[in-house]
């Protein structure tokens, strides 16, 4: 069985794993959604302004494109009003008439720089033409079928743009029915040879639809001819009928017609002569006046460079973002660690401060226990000797007296023997404090051992020395017996003895002053004797 606190953080540990797992993936999707629309938009944009530039282009297109033809929107009118003509019109089949029509259209197409003049009767057979004499002239030929004939008829003028049905080469027929005194007589008709203006612009290809959607000028010469789409069945059937591109139609250069765009363009898919596909940004205008558009056919390509730039640096500007986030969490989750282990630091150094304050305040118990008798709580032998030591040193150099007490308490067996051992004890640590009370700073009493004491007793000569001892004794002596005691008297024997030069330590004189005590115990007990001092005789 697992511990359940264990159980609960594995969960949310794997709950936090999946949360982040879920924030990444979402991150991820959002950044690609910013890529996207970033691709989008600015493909949009671009598409928007090419369309824009496209506008004032098309509309240079179509002003120039017409210039010959309004120059020469006269002409037919100007044909009708020609006596000449008017009377071969009047008579078709008069030859004499004819020659005289013919010589006056050469001269005039001549004069005008036209490409063709001619006359059509009213079943559209050609009366008289400026090329009546050439290989391929249009006397004798019919053009009823041409809308440009039906048209000028009904109407009474009438442009058209197509292949020469004779001449095998394009061009813009301009027709004006020809009327003498009410009477239709028939339709003067003037080709005008057309050509794409040069926009000097290499970074779109131009082409000039009609009605029908057919190329007839391109700025690509394999593109005349060409529907950009597929043209519609009734579109087809009237290009057959009025045999408009008879022998020079090509198939479309889009297999379909393209994606419209919400700016009024559209995008096409052409396949190029090497097979590839590419895409095209179409922009149509209609030409004014007539039938006819203007296209402009930009290439996508560009359009998608400049877009996938603009992806690139937005998804280059996310890694950027993404991994400027990475290095302030990284950064923070630092500075939080750094704060952490600061913490954890100072709570360490606070322990460790404590447990110094403890192994101090020991060690100071431990130093005090080592130098203090436990008993009596005075101090013990050992420190006394270091004090004695030092006293000596200090004798020496100052030249100064230093003198000892040694003092055993009498028949103290007994006493252990009488009242028992702790009892003993008492009586000790009645003796001490005596000692303690009767010594001055400066001088060090201390527990010698068993029931003896020692007293040191600095700047103090032999016989001052003495009369303390005395003093102590008499106190001693003095003192009620403890309770529970009674009938106890407490008395001490004292050797004193005073420190000579010579002696190299302190150790002579305790020997001296032991001396001195022995000397009292055999006197009897209770007194005091002084290390070369004959006691005075009491009587
Ligand atoms: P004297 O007058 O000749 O000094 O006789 P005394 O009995 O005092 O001397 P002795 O050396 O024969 O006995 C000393 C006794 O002191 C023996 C020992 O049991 C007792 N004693 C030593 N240390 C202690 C102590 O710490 N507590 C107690 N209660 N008795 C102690
Ligand atoms: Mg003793
Ligand atoms: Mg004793």
């Amino acid at each position: 069985m697992k511990p359940k606190g264990l159980v609960v953080l594995r969960r949310l540990l794997r709950w936090r794993i999946l949360l982040r797992l879920a924030l990444l993936a979402l991150l991820a999707l959002a950044s690609l959604a910013i890529v996207w629309l970033a691709y989008t938009g600015i493909r949009e944009r671009e598409i928007a302004r090419l369309q824009a530039n496209a506008d004032g282009r098309m509309r240079h297109l179509s002003a120039l494109l017409l210039a010959p033809a309004e120059r020469y929107s006269y002409l037919p009118n100007l044909l009708g009003n020609y006596r000449i003509l008017n009377d071969a019109l009047g008579a078709p089949r008069d030859v004499t008439r004819a020659r005289g029509a013919n010589h006056f259209l050469r001269q005039l197409n001549e004069r005008t720089g036209t490409s063709l003049m001619y006359l059509l009767d009213l079943h559209g057979t050609t009366i008289a033409a400026s090329n009546w004499d050439a290989a391929d002239s249009l006397v004798g030929r019919n053009y009823a079928f041409r809308p440009y004939f039906t048209n000028a008829l009904r109407d009474g003028e009438a442009r058209f743009f197509a292949m020469g049905v004779t001449s095998r080469k394009p061009g813009y027929y301009l027709a004006y029915r020809v009327k003498e005194r009410g009477t239709t007589l028939g339709v003067a008709v003037v080709k005008i040879d057309l050509h794409l203006p040069d926009l000097g612009d290499s970074s779109a290809e131009m082409l000039v639809t009609d009605a029908a959607g057919v190329a007839f000028l391109s700025s690509r010469p394999d593109w005349n001819y060409r529907p950009i789409w597929p043209v519609t069945a009734a579109a087809a059937a009237q290009l057959h009928r009025t045999r408009q591109y008879e022998g020079v139609l090509k198939p479309p250069l889009a297999p379909a017609a393209g994606r419209q765009l919400a700016t009024g363009g559209q995008i096409v898919s052409l396949r190029g002569s090497d097979g590839a596909t590419s895409a095209w940004l179409i922009v149509r205008r209609r030409i004014a006046d007539s039938e006819w558009s203007a296209n402009l056919l930009i290439p996508m390509a560009r359009v998608e460079d400049i877009a996938r730039v603009g992806a690139l640096t937005a998804a280059a500007g996310i890694a950027l973002l993404l991994m400027l986030a990475v290095l302030l969490a990284q950064w923070r989750s630092r500075a939080r660690e750094r704060v952490r282990s600061r913490r954890r630091l100072e709570r360490a150094h606070r322990a460790l401060e404590l447990q110094n304050d403890e192994l101090r305040l020991l060690s100071e118990e431990l130093r005090r226990k080592a130098i203090t008798d436990c008993l009596t709580g005075m101090a013990n032998r050992a420190f006394f000797l270091d004090s004695a030591t030092a006293m000596v040193g200090i004798a020496k150099r100052h030249g100064t007296p230093l003198s000892l007490l040694l003092i055993d308490a009498d028949h103290f067996k007994r006493i252990n023997d009488d009242f028992g051992h702790p009892a003993g004890d008492a009586v000790l640590r009645l003796l001490a404090a005596v000692l303690t009370a009767q010594t001055r700073e400066g001088d060090v009493a201390a527990r010698y051992g068993g029931e003896e004491f020692i007293v040191a007793l600095p700047h103090t000569a032999l016989r001052a020395a003495g009369e303390l001892a005395e003093r102590i004794r008499a106190r001693i002596a003095a003192q009620p017996a403890p309770p529970g005691m009674a009938g106890l008297r407490i008395t001490v024997s004292i050797g004193v003895a005073q420190y000579r030069p010579e002696e190299p330590d302190i150790g002579e004189t305790i020997c001296r002053a032991d001396a001195a005590l022995y000397a009292a115990k055999h006197a009897g007990r209770d007194c005091v004797r002084v290390d070369g001092v004959e006691p005075v005789a009491t009587v």
